[in-house]
């Protein structure tokens, strides 16, 4: 295939490491990905109170921005006991600037004397082939869990040391990360959004 053969799609984020895992999985399928930065496209906010309103406003602002095809994600994890918080206000949880130490902490303490503990890890993928597309792709993923209220594990990033997995009797930054790819919500995610374009819906 040649390059002029690729397909341009702009990643709304400005992570390396999710710009790496998805330039990785859609390379193969003719996708240039490009991270919004080589645009210059500055970070917008996230007003909305779902996942899915929030990544796709990240996704058309990149759009708009660079005249290509964008793909967004938004996640996040949500506490059963708090009524589905941090849920969207996840990385800024406990306020700016963002930090996962003071975040955790904050849900540590609003579980301190609630016995139920279940929560999970959402994550949305939208693509969308310009700003006016009527007919995002979109794809997502559950990751369910535990938290714990002693952290483990120094891999991952945000709420993973205090996220455990019963079945795997450790937290996800106890994983390593290629395990905590495949089977994670935003691998998930990914996972079904590659079988989406597989069907031509793209
Ligand atoms: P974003 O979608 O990358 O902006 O992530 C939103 C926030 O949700 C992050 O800042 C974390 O606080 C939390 N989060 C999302 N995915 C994960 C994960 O895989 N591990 C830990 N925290 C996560």
């Amino acid at each position: 295939m040649r390059a002029s053969d690729l397909q341009k799609l702009v990643i709304a984020s400005n992570n390396t490491g999710k710009i790496r895992e998805i330039s990785h999985l859609l390379g193969p399928l003719g996708f240039e990905v490009l991270p919004q930065s080589d645009f210059k496209v500055p970070e917008v906010d996230e007003p909305h109170r779902t996942f899915i309103e929030n990544a796709i406003v990240k996704a058309r602002h990149a759009c708009e921005r660079t005249g290509l095809r964008s793909l967004a994600d938004d996640s996040g994890i949500c506490v059963n006991a708090l009524n589905g918080e941090p849920g969207v206000l996840s990385a800024r949880y406990a306020g700016e600037p963002k930090s996962d130490e003071r975040n955790n902490r904050k849900l540590i303490d609003a579980l301190a004397n609630l016995a139920d503990r279940r929560a999970h890890y959402y994550c949305v993928i939208v693509l969308l082939r310009n700003a006016d597309d009527p007919q995002p792709v979109i794809a997502d993923g559950i990751w369910h869990g535990q938290i714990v209220s002693d952290r483990r594990g120094e891999g991952g990033f945000g709420y993973d040391p205090y996220f455990f997995l019963p079945d795997l009797g450790k937290t996800a930054a106890e994983l390593p990360m290629d395990q905590k790819n495949r089977i994670s919500h935003r691998g998930q995610a990914l996972a079904r959004l590659l079988a989406r374009l597989a069907e031509n819906a793209f």
